[in-house]
């Protein structure tokens, strides 16, 4: 235990092992009157977590370092000091760069000198004034730019330390928020991007979106987790929401007649999605209704904080402690903290679920309302300038119902356009250089940060991922049908390689004897999401980059070849 903890920390642990009052910690904790000759409970929003703590190393585990910098000062007491040293232009120092994200500002050096701030936005929806406003932040403290991210939110690069508070004070004037968007916390919330226009959907899956940012955000017990985690909310109708990437994911069903419960619309849960370790969340059998969301993800989270690993980074995600227990023994712990069962429905109760259309999210679809459209924009690996996010935003004002919504796809569609204004939006977004009507291989591109601004990247993914789209747009021009792309730099898998159908990972290929190396990428095909969730299979390992354009086009030719015809998928 001793070299795990600074001398007051220590104080604490053996005190309260031996039953003696212990000292006030830092960060927030605040211990309870230890009885005469009795033991001292820790009281207040961080208990949960030290109580964690203190178990793993009373099991004889060592704390990774990040669980002793949560421990040593809790990153939202100790803002204003970060606040303080950030003003003098320093960059911070390891520990408290990871303090900075429990508030959104990652620095993000050597690839970049600076901080790049990920905001929160609730199922992805942001109004034209918001997204304008988040221009004007980005050209007064950022680089001038930003990019739509994978969990259809934003990123804004190039933020200098003494800027970096300036940037989210702004958000808040934008009634926006960071807060939680990076660390051991749970990230932006993802629901379906058309959700409350899709004549399909079950359930609009905003408020569900909205309620739990919320949920989160008022109670400091859910920060600082084993390791970050994700929630997404999808509605039944026709986009994707990628739920089962995500920790916990909520998928609308209708229950029929007979069932255990109710009919009609319920939540059904599934959990343990992590595709960069090549899980998809599976179907526990539980279903909720829409309104208990909440509650039981709330219970599943203070169950994964209190048997989360704490010691090993690699092993610290939920799904660990699924896979070390079962999906039975952790919902039974989920039933004993909520004090009630859950109900549970047999599959063959739940109506089949309505089809997708994989890029609805791209072009000019009519929505449940009656003369109005959304209409899907293609971002280039989902960077826009400042100039370009302030005149989509105009168009949002004009043109729409004033707002944007973002995609998991990296790419935006603007909702609420009558019919009389769609070839004007097309035409002002065209002015603008971006597109409406994606090429197959444009549509479906999805890369992540890369080496430009990423320290863990291997490779500049979103270069390489221009560099194959123009490839591919100038050879294989008979591809008739969407393919997704997608490029990730590392391990982390951010563009989540694995559920493409064509997938890159990140890898330095050694080039010559004496160990020099190139940029490059590992390559895996044939996975999938949404009515055919798969986790792709590698088929060709370090790959040079200016090598990667002649491969995908040979996959593609391959593809075209060996199909019965545009209706048979790249993955079948
Ligand atoms: Fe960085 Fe890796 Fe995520 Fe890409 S996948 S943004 S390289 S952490």
């Amino acid at each position: 235990m001793a070299e795990d903890f600074n001398t007051e920390q220590k104080r604490y642990l053996e005190g309260f092992a031996s039953g003696i009052a212990a000292a006030r910690m830092t960060g927030g904790l605040s211990l309870g009157q230890a009885p005469a000759g009795g033991v001292s409970e820790p009281t207040g929003p961080d208990a949960i977590h030290i109580k964690a703590q203190e178990k793993t190393v009373k099991a004889g585990g060592k704390l990774c370092d990040q669980e002793k910098w949560k421990r040593a000062e809790n990153p939202f007491e100790g803002h204003n000091r970060l606040i303080e040293e950030a003003a003098t232009g320093k960059a911070p120092k390891p520990e408290d760069n990871f303090r900075w994200r429990y508030h959104g500002l990652f620095w993000v050096a050597p690839a970049q000198n600076s901080y790049m701030c990920r905001l929160r936005i609730p199922n992805g929806i942001l109004h034209h004034w918001q997204f304008s406003g988040i221009a004007d932040l980005a050209d007064a403290h950022g680089g001038g730019y930003a990019h739509v991210t994978t969990r259809a939110n934003l990123q804004v690069r190039e933020i200098t330390p003494e800027h970096g508070q300036p940037f989210l004070d702004g958000l808040i004037d934008l009634g926006l928020t960071a807060r939680g968007a990076g660390a051991d916390n749970i990230r932006n919330v993802t629901g379906s991007p058309v959700a409350g226009i899709d004549a399909q959907e079950l359930l609009d899956t905003r408020p569900l979106a909205r309620s739990w940012h919320n949920w989160i955000l008022n109670d400091r017990s859910l920060f600082g987790l084993p390791r970050k985690f994700n929630v997404a909310f999808d509605g039944g109708g026709v986009l994707p929401v990628l739920e089962e990437t995500n920790d916990i994911g909520f998928q609308a069903i209708t229950v029929r007649e007979g069932a255990a419960v109710a009919p009609g619309v319920w939540m059904r849960l599934v959990l343990g999605g992590i595709s960069g370790h090549r899980d998809l969340a599976r179907d526990t059998g539980v279903v909720l209704r829409p309104e208990d969301c909440n509650r039981v993800a709330d219970a599943i989270l203070r169950v994964f904080i209190e048997n989360g690993d704490r010691t090993n980074r690699n092993k610290s995600r939920m799904k660990y402690v699924l896979d070390a227990w079962g999906f039975e023994k952790y919902l039974a712990v989920v039933e004993e903290k909520l004090g009630r069962k859950l109900d549970r429905v047999d599959p063959a109760h739940v109506k089949p679920r309505g089809g997708f259309d994989r890029y609805a999210h791209i072009g000019v679809h009519g929505q449940a309302q009656a003369g109005l459209n959304w209409v899907g924009v293609v971002l280039p690996v989902g960077k826009m300038t400042t100039d370009e996010m302030r005149a989509l935003a105009e168009i949002a004002r004009e043109c729409g119902d004033g707002q944007i919504r973002l995609t998991v796809w990296q790419n935006f569609l603007f909702s609420g356009v009558p019919d009389a204004r769609v070839a004007e939006v097309e035409a002002r977004v065209a002015a603008l250089g971006f597109t409406t009507r994606a090429s197959s291989i444009r549509a479906g591109l999805v890369a992540c940060t890369g080496n430009r601004g990423c320290k863990f990247a291997a490779s500049d993914t979103k270069g390489h991922a221009l560099v194959i789209a123009d490839y591919i747009e100038a050879r294989v021009t008979e591809l008739d049908v969407p393919v997704n792309l997608h490029l990730t730099g590392c391990h982390h898998s951010c563009a989540q390689h694995y559920i493409g159908d064509i997938g890159l990972i990140g890898a330095k290929v050694v080039v010559s004897d004496e160990g020099d190396t190139v940029e490059g990428y590992d390559i895996v095909v044939g996975g999938g999401f949404g009515d055919s969730p798969k986790i792709g299979t590698e088929i060709w390992k370090a790959v040079k980059a200016d090598d990667c354009p002649g491969r995908v086009e040979a996959l593609l030719r391959a593809y075209l070849a060996g199909r019965e015809g545009p209706s048979e998928s790249f993955q079948a």
